[in-house]
């Protein structure tokens, strides 16, 4: 015998319009904000802009990420910021720290070569730690084990317009894995050897490679040389399945038996930017550009009827996407 349903249940999975449907539906997902206690100020004032701006009608979680414990005044100082739940996390030593089989010699020889070339964070073994991190482990935390897509945030960061939908949930429902609001050219000789191991993996791999990739987004010649083109990740919103899938840890795995971390210093955003431009569809990545967003020294700002009902404070006149540094114009390029 057939189960009988009653009334109101079978109208309201058989109406397709009804008012809930769409504004009530959730992604599984969370904000990862990594810091030291010692960026309390910067971390308060960056969650209170994401919680006026957007999640304060939302309440996604918050897990926050350290290599060392955070204090009670850090936890103090930072909960009653949101109502949104917030968890504090421990990084594991082994994913953090310069692993034993890195030649510490050459390591210090990479660090002076750029000390002598004035490039930023060129001694610093703590940013190293934070780069290779952030591209290989963040998503392996156990307190992120729960979700598929974060929504990275760093100390001090700024947004300027009311977000008045679920950017979550417009990258589940446009099938989006990567996305971005403000693109530009890397320093070359912290990734001087990076791309001569993207093109060895893609001769190891070339299945993982997506025939709609973003190459041109990457390269000028086809994929013969890197033009350097990369997304901020400084703000990301993006899928973690993507990071846990075969293919990017394949990618990861490549990357770090050649030590470029610490040989040279390897940014999480090249390495994010070109794994997601490979092995994804082109379409899978997307610009914000309705996200008002600084990070010292650059910033992006919505320009027309995004600006009005965003209420941005910011000038629209003030916005990196068409400075000659920036690659939006690039990405842009794809889609033509
Ligand atoms: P920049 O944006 O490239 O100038 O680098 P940041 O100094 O902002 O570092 C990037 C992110 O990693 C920020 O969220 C920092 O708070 C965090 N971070 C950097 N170094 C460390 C570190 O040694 N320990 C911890 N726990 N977080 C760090
Ligand atoms: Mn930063």
């Amino acid at each position: 015998t057939p189960i009988e349903m009653p009334n109101h249940l079978v109208n309201a999975h058989s109406s397709p319009n009804r008012h809930h449907s769409i504004s009530s539906k959730r992604a599984n997902a969370t904000f990862v904000l990594l810091c030291r206690n010692s960026d309390v100020n910067g971390v308060v004032a960056s969650i209170q802009s994401v919680e006026d701006r957007f999640n304060k009608d939302y309440r996604y979680p918050w897990v926050l990420l350290n290599d060392e414990p955070f204090t009670e005044d850090f936890k103090r100082r930072v909960q009653i910021m949101t109502h949104a739940r917030i968890s504090f996390g421990l990084i594991p030593p082994e994913q953090w720290v310069q692993p034993e089989w890195i030649d510490e010699a050459r390591a210090r020889d990479g660090r002076n070569q750029l000390s002598a070339q004035r490039i930023i964070y060129a001694d610093s073994v703590p940013y190293r730690n934070m780069c290779r991190f952030n591209s290989g482990f963040f998503y392996h935390h156990e307190l992120l084990q729960p979700y598929r897509y974060y929504w990275r945030v760093e100390p001090d960061v700024k947004f300027f317009c009311d977000i008045h939908y679920d950017p979550f949930m417009y990258m589940q429902e446009h099938d989006k894995i990567y996305s971005f609001t403000i693109s530009l050219y890397e320093w070359e000789p912290t990734i001087k050897t990076l791309w001569q191991s993207v093109r060895e993996f893609i001769e190891l791999h070339p299945e993982y490679i997506d025939p709609q990739n973003a190459m041109d987004f990457l390269s000028n010649d086809g994929g013969n040389s890197y033009n350097l083109c990369h997304f901020w990740s400084n703000f990301e919103i993006a899928d973690m399945d993507f990071w846990r899938s075969e293919r990017y840890q394949a990618f990861f795995n490549h990357l770090e038996s050649k030590g470029g971390f610490y040989y040279e210093r390897w940014g999480d955003a090249p390495i994010h930017s070109i794994a997601a431009a490979l092995f994804a569809r082109k379409d899978q990545i997307h610009f914000f550009r309705d996200i008002g967003y600084r990070h010292e020294h650059f910033q992006h700002c919505p320009r027309g009827t995004q600006w009005e009902l965003g209420r941005c404070s910011c000038d629209p006149d003030d916005t990196f996407d068409y400075t000659p540094f920036s690659c939006v114009k690039k990405f842009e390029g794809l889609f033509i």
